[in-house]
């Protein structure tokens, strides 16, 4: 579908709901009188952000606009454009198409006929412009091709070995080419950058064109560079070298592990590697290992939830369940745990899949279906070890989940996860799992549930005010918490404040560093416990819980917004179930 064609800002402006038709009018007015252009007056009568303005620009001039913070950059392109035209020219190359000869570049003013013909006849190719705000195309000038400088040397040459050996098998050139400097410095920058960024996993996936670098950073992919597609093969074979694979091996997925250091940080890398129609896609988990284990309020546990899940980990014996989707942060809640209970007077045992994290004074086991130790085998040996205290990666079946009732009921803690939505629906998820009523009512002592979301960076935050909307949302869900928090704002005769994300070095341009989860925690009363055995839906027990005093995983996060910890938009991301 063809975009509509706009004659001028105003007019984009309404069409976005932007401006009202008064506005409009008022911009036309001013315009006449002045002369000024519209962009001026839009900016002088500081209606919207310098982001919001730029992006209908764009709309006007019916070109791309580019945000620099949040796309992966292309080392081959920033080589075609040095540091000294980018900064004369304010523009940025940020990704190429070698196949038809294609530079994309961003510019304040992609109407500049000038630069963009200056560019095309530098770099032998067609140039594409697209616009970006001013501020992000000189931040990115003055710290990308100085910080950058390394991995965008390091792929020319790597392209120009590749050139010189065009014509050989390919084959011998990966092997040959993956051990020489610029491979390994590339796979080095890549390491590195995700050590020092607080990367967990690293992705790197060939497409058409190019191969997409991308860091998982406090739980969110985000891409980092764009990397030609002819130096894929020598990288990926570096990388399969390092955690000795199979080079020649490209059609099965295979898996390794190797280890790097960086800046003292000893990290362990798993590697897993998956033939794709463009090549092999690889996965790189980073496990740190000098990581202390977080206590339960660093996690974000407080007040009755925690009071209520400490009692139940105080006990000899009891099933502690805690739930949530996958990347939900349950096994960091339970490492928090066991770390508690772990002293030199229990016997510790555990059995996951796969163990990530290794822990002190723990026996952990690693599942392993092929040789047939799984859930359930493992639990059966372990109550032959005299164990006190037992974890459970995940009850997946019934077999799994009656083991578990067994072992509590026979006087052991017993710690596990389950993929429910919230703490409520844990009871009939295992009632459906075919567990007697009466042996899971006096087993289960506690379900916890959870989500882990950002937290707002503290060196950048803003402040927002709240809508009307949110207001009201807000109120609706919390009840009397809200004007218990509210307070402070309320005594002044304030508007209530929410955090905002900006963005600076530090958090990466992303307006968040580290990580916290929301909780819900729910004990087993002797009124749930009746719930359950009536086999009541999980509504109803969530609602006798709530009058038992649990604040959901919504509320508490609410809360945290309103204690500027965090965003609403992460609440909301997260909490939707
Ligand atoms: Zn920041």
């Amino acid at each position: 579908m063809d975009k509509k064609i706009y004659k001028n800002l105003r007019e984009v402006l309404l069409d976005q709901g932007k401006i009202d038709a008064a506005k409009a009018e008022e911009i036309n007015l001013r315009q006449v009188k002045t002369g000024e252009s519209e962009e001026e007056i839009v900016r002088a009568m500081r209606i919207i952000d310098e982001e919001s303005l730029v992006k209908a620009k764009a709309e006007l001039l019916r070109v791309e606009y580019i945000n620099l913070d949040s796309i992966g950059f292309s080392p081959e392109a920033l080589a075609l454009v040095p540091e000294s035209v980018a900064q004369k020219y304010k523009v940025v190359p940020y990704s190429m198409d070698p196949r038809n000869k294609i530079l994309s570049v961003t510019m304040a003013n992609p109407l500049d006929i000038e630069t963009i013909e200056f560019l095309e006849k530098k770099a032998g190719m067609k140039v594409r412009a697209a616009i970006s705000t001013e501020k992000q195309i000189n931040e990115f000038i003055s710290e990308k091709y100085v910080r950058e400088k390394g991995i965008t040397s390091e792929v020319s040459k790597a392209l120009d070995e590749r050139k010189k050996d065009e014509g050989k098998t390919l084959a011998d050139t990966a092997k040959k080419v993956s051990a020489e400097a610029p491979v390994a410095k590339i796979v080095t920058t890549i390491l590195e950058f995700a050590v020092k960024s607080r990367a967990s996993d690293i992705h790197m996936e060939p497409q058409e064109d190019n191969v997409r670098i991308r860091y998982r950073i406090d739980g969110i992919l985000q891409e980092k560079y764009m990397l030609p597609r002819n130096v894929h093969e020598a990288v990926v074979s570096r990388i399969k070298i390092l955690s000795s694979l199979k080079i020649d091996e490209k059609r099965v997925p295979q898996d390794g592990r190797f280890f790097f250091s960086s800046d003292g940080n000893d990290v362990d890398l798993r590697v897993s590697t998956l033939p794709t129609t463009y090549g092999e896609k690889v996965v790189m988990r980073l496990l740190k290992k000098s990581q202390k284990v977080p206590s339960l309020p660093d996690l974000g546990l407080r007040g009755l939830a925690l009071k209520n899940l400490m009692e139940a980990i105080e006990r000899p014996h009891g099933i502690i369940i805690v739930c949530g989707p996958t990347g939900s942060g349950k096994t960091t809640t339970l490492y928090s745990v066991l770390d508690k209970v772990a002293t030199s007077k229990v016997n510790v045992v555990t059995i996951e899949d796969p163990v990530e994290y290794q822990m002190k004074g723990v026996n952990q086991v690693q599942v392993n279906t092929q040789a047939g130790l799984t859930f359930a085998s493992a639990l059966r040996s372990f109550l032959r070890q005299d164990p006190n205290v037992i974890m459970v990666g995940e009850v997946r079946d019934t077999e799994t989940a009656e083991l578990a009732i067994n072992a509590s009921l026979t006087g052991h803690l017993v710690f596990s996860t389950l993929h429910t939505n919230d703490a409520a629906g844990v009871p009939p998820r295992m009632l459906d799992m075919g567990v007697e009523p009466f042996l899971l009512v006096s087993s289960l002592t506690c379900v916890v549930g959870q989500r882990v979301l950002r937290k707002v960076c503290k060196e950048c935050i803003g402040e927002t005010e709240m809508t009307p909307d949110i207001e009201s949302e807000m109120k609706a869900t919390l009840g009397p918490i809200y004007n218990m928090i509210t307070e402070k704002w309320a005594k002044d005769g304030k508007t209530v404040k929410m955090p905002k994300v900006v963005g600076c070095e530090k958090c990466n341009n992303t307006g968040y560093f580290g990580r916290i989860a929301i909780y819900e925690v729910m004990p087993m009363t002797e009124k749930i416990a009746k719930l359950v055995v009536e086999k009541a839906a999980a509504s109803e027990i969530q609602k006798q819980a709530m009058s038992d005093g649990m604040l959901t995983m919504k509320q508490d996060g609410y809360v945290k917004v309103l204690e500027g910890v965090t965003t609403l938009e992460e609440v909301l991301r997260v909490a939707q179930y």
